[in-house]
């Protein structure tokens, strides 16, 4: 389904929506720790959930068995938790979470470095994945076309020559976890659909330190990099406005 332009009750929901999915990342970064599993974190998600009136989109979605994904250096999106899977000191992290509230929805990810382990090269994926994200949001008003944002998170990916996902890409948001149209994370300025204010998208860079190309794991579901390069993943939902656009997944 195309995205629809939201009415003020839609926005107020995605909003709280956006608020609880904010924290409940906020709190596992928090709580990470080396020596977790990543279903221990997954456990976490759902606890902080509970009683706030918001539900994890994700589980069950597509039949996708949990409530967080969570991907760890080479994986790029859609790891599932597990209780065998250890988190070790160093790792990238990859949080991503779905909230619904009211009926309407929002999707987030950050990629976090377990421990606090300093590696500049790895430091600087994640910093330049998390400004190509905002470069596509300052893009952003009524009228922008998709070609805009894509060019804009390009443009910085590009600088640092990471490989763009290109498998995998941001979309539209609020009624479903995903609506048309497709958000790619490169293009050409001037190109594709126009978006108009009162939508909201989700515009979610997925950046490697080697190539491009990804492949589904034998699970069925962890998307990883071909040639096992470490990747990072950023996401906010975001409602574009007549002059510019309104994060709503940031606290
Ligand atoms: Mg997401
Ligand atoms: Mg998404």
């Amino acid at each position: 389904m195309q995205t629809r332009i939201k009415t003020e009750a839609e926005i107020v929901a995605m909003r709280q929506s956006g608020r609880l999915l904010a924290t409940v990342l906020a709190t596992l970064k928090e709580a990470l720790e080396p020596g977790m599993t990543t279903k221990d974190l997954a456990e976490i998600a759902k606890r902080e959930l509970r009683g706030t009136g918001g539900i994890p989109t994700f589980l069950g979605q597509y039949g996708f068995p949990d409530v967080i994904c969570i991907s760890l250096n080479d994986e790029i999106v859609h790891g599932i938790p597990s209780t065998k899977r250890e988190i070790r000191s160093g790792d990238i992290v990859s949080l991503d979470f779905g909230v619904t509230y009211d009926g309407m929805i929002t999707d987030s990810a950050t990629s976090v470095v377990a421990g606090g382990v300093k590696n500049s090269k790895i430091d600087k994926l994640l910093i330049d994945t998390e400004a190509s994200l905002f470069a596509g949001v300052r893009v952003l008003k009524n009228g922008v076309r998709v070609g805009d944002i894509a060019n804009a998170i390009q443009q910085v990916l590009d600088e640092g020559n990471y490989g763009i996902v290109r498998d995998m890409v941001g979309h539209g948001v609020g009624h479903e976890l995903h609506e048309d149209p497709n958000i790619p994370n490169y293009g050409k300025k001037g190109t594709g659909p126009k978006l108009a204010a009162g939508m909201t998208i989700a515009i979610e860079p997925m950046a490697t330190l080697g190539d491009f190309r990804v492949y589904i794991d034998v699970d069925g579901w962890t998307v990883r990099s071909n040639d096992k390069s470490l990747a990072a993943h950023f996401e906010h939902t975001v409602l574009i406005t007549e002059t510019g656009a309104e994060v709503l997944t940031q606290l």
